[in-house]
This record gives C-alpha cells, sequence and structure tokens, in this order.
C-alpha cells in the first residue's frame, strides 16, 4: 500500500475526517481551509509523541489514537477554547493495515467526543512518532493564559488528581493489572478527558488556567512564574480518586498527585464570589488552595507547616 492509498483509506476515509463546522475544506488539497468567526481568534497548539519517550512501543494502536489526540486537544481546554480541528504528522516504520485500522478507530473515538475534525497531516517513514496540531477558537481577549492570577484568588483543579500517574508502572509493564482500581487507572491515563466545556465555562471567570500535563506543582509553578504571584496549595485538599488510595497507598497517591504527570485536567484560579455559581452549576471544581503575594508554589499541611517539594515533575531534558 502507497502513501496516497494510506492517506485515503485510513484517515481520509475515518468519520472526523468529513468537513463540517468551521471547517470549510478539509483532507485532500494542500491546505485545509478553516473559517473563524469574526470576533473570535484562532488557538493553536502542536504536541508530539514519540515511540519509547511518550509512549510504550509496542502498545495498543486503539489506545494511542485515543491518547495521542486527547493529550493535545487539551492544551484547547487550558486556554477555554472551542474546538475546530486538527492535523496530524505520522511517521511509521512499516505499513501494517491492522495497526493503522485500530490506530485510526481511537482517534476516530476521541475526535467524537472532543467535536474535533482531521483536516490534514502528513504521512512519511521512520520510527514511530507523531505530532497532532489542534486548532480552536475563542472570543477576542476571552482566552485563559496563565498571566492572570491575583493574590487572594482561590486555586481550583477540574478532578481528582495522579491516576495517570498511579498507572504507570502498569504501563511500563513493571507491575500486574488485574484489579478493578488498575483498570481504572489505566483508562485515565489511555483516554483523559480533555475538559473543554469546563474551560469554555471558566471564560470570564477563571483569571488564569492551564492544563496539567507535567504534574500539580509543575504546572502551578508556570501559573505562578506567568502571573508574578505564589501558590498555595493546601496537600489535604488535593483531590485523589478512591481507585488510585487503594492501588498505590496514601502516601504514593499524594505523590502521584502532586509531581506526576499526564492528568490532563485543568488547574485554575477563581476569584471566591466566582466559585458558588460554577459549584451550583455542578461543575467540578475542586478547591485546593489561594493565591498569595509573592512567588513560587508553597505546599502545606493539614496544620498550614510548609512541606518539602521533592519531584517538581517531568521535563525532558533534566530528568
Ligand atoms: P503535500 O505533498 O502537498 O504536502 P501530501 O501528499 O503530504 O500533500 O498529503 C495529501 C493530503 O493528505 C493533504 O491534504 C494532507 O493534509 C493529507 N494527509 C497526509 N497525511 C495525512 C494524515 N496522516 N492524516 C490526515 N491527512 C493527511
Ligand atoms: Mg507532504
Amino acid at each position: 500500500m502507497g502513501e496516497f492509498e494510506l492517506i485515503r483509506h485510513y484517515f481520509a476515509a475515518a468519520a472526523c475526517a468529513r468537513a463540517g463546522g468551521d471547517v470549510v475544506l478539509g483532507i485532500g488539497d494542500d491546505c485545509a481551509l478553516l473559517a473563524v468567526p469574526p470576533g473570535e481568534q484562532l488557538a493553536i497548539s502542536t504536541d508530539s509523541l514519540t515511540a519509547g519517550v511518550h509512549f510504550p512501543d509496542p502498545c495498543d494502536p486503539y489506545s494511542l489514537g485515543q491518547r495521542a489526540l486527547a493529550v493535545s486537544t487539551s492544551d484547547l481546554a487550558g486556554m477555554g477554547a472551542t474546538p475546530i480541528g486538527f492535523t496530524l504528522a505520522l511517521t511509521l516504520p512499516f505499513v501494517d493495515s491492522n495497526w493503522l485500522a485500530e490506530f485510526a478507530r481511537g482517534l476516530d473515538a476521541m475526535a467524537a467526543g472532543c467535536d474535533m475534525r482531521l483536516i490534514g497531516g502528513d504521512t512519511t517513514r521512520g520510527p514511530l512518532s507523531m505530532t497532532l496540531t489542534v486548532f480552536g477558537r475563542v472570543p477576542v481577549g476571552e482566552a485563559l493564559l496563565r498571566s492572570g492570577a491575583q493574590p487572594g484568588d482561590l486555586l481550583c483543579v477540574g478532578g481528582a488528581l495522579g491516576d495517570a500517574a498511579g498507572a504507570l508502572p502498569i504501563v511500563l509493564g513493571e507491575r500486574e493489572a488485574d484489579t478493578v482500581e488498575a483498570a481504572a487507572l489505566l483508562r485515565r491515563y489511555w483516554s483523559p478527558q480533555p475538559q473543554l466545556a469546563l474551560g469554555q465555562a471558566l471564560r470570564g471567570k477563571a483569571t488564569a488556567a492551564l492544563d496539567i500535563s507535567d504534574g500539580l506543582l509543575a504546572d502551578c509553578t508556570h501559573i505562578a512564574t506567568a502571573s508574578s504571584v505564589s501558590l498555595l496549595i493546601e496537600q489535604a485538599r488535593v483531590p485523589l480518586s478512591d481507585s488510585l488510595v487503594r492501588f498505590a497507598g496514601t502516601e504514593q497517591a499524594l505523590q502521584c498527585a502532586l509531581g506526576g504527570g499526564d492528568d490532563y485536567l485543568l488547574a485554575f484560579t477563581l476569584p471566591a464570589d466566582a466559585l458558588p455559581t460554577m459549584q451550583s452549576e455542578g461543575w467540578p471544581v475542586h478547591v485546593i488552595g489561594h493565591v498569595e503575594v509573592g512567588e513560587g508554589v508553597r505546599l502545606v499541611d493539614a496544620d498550614g507547616r510548609s512541606v518539602g517539594i521533592g519531584h517538581p515533575g517531568y521535563n525532558h531534558f533534566t530528568n
């Protein structure tokens, strides 16, 4: 099967490749064409995933397709953007039709859940890797940035943290996956659900936001730096899932939540008066601390004593 037949068969024919919505022209021409409504801006983000670095090789191609798109689309959630579509630059060592069919099926499933459309890409031969570029739109001036946190704001997260990091020993084959807890954690690793609706609901309310990809402490440091403030995190208020606590134990679960990565949930700062509405509307908003004058991130225990910060999150060049 040649390059063009491969693109046609597995990608152009996928349900998520149909034009529609803001996609005026999809796969097949030299460029895709997007319509951005007046008063809105394009939000664009790129993520690369390399075999052996970002996912184990071999791994289940359906899960990989889901995860690749979820990880990329989560950046749109972090900006409060509405999804439009994505490109897929795929490098394959060889053509394996079963692998491609499963990968495309996983991609399609996540695209349906995120209202994303595949609008183009590139297909080349080499060691397995992929680069996805996602496109979204956001009303002018309403994108959620990292730089607006104000002293007095609440620090919040969009759900229980650490599950994906807890699943890592299973993903890497270092631990058995024979319990319901393990299965729940693995789902969170392989098919994270970008918090797109929450991000959009936070427009005009949150003063700063991002999606947690490198670990809570590391990502909160980004907000603290960009906003020139200090973020105080109350360790006891960091939400942990029952599955993670049962699987890893309380102490290790907390370490996964603070320092592990791959959560793809939102962290944001919210003026206190915006909290009741968000909560009464049923949004998953968990207050874990607040914003203070100062710099960096401070972690405190239940008695308000500072706790040393060990592992600061994942960094490709220092870890
Ligand atoms: P060009 O040589 O002009 O860059 P290509 O031959 O690489 O175009 O691609 C032909 C069409 O197929 C383009 O519309 C491109 O966006 C699309 N395409 C290529 N690879 C992929 C892929 N992996 N997924 C989706 N679309 C793809
Ligand atoms: Mg090309």
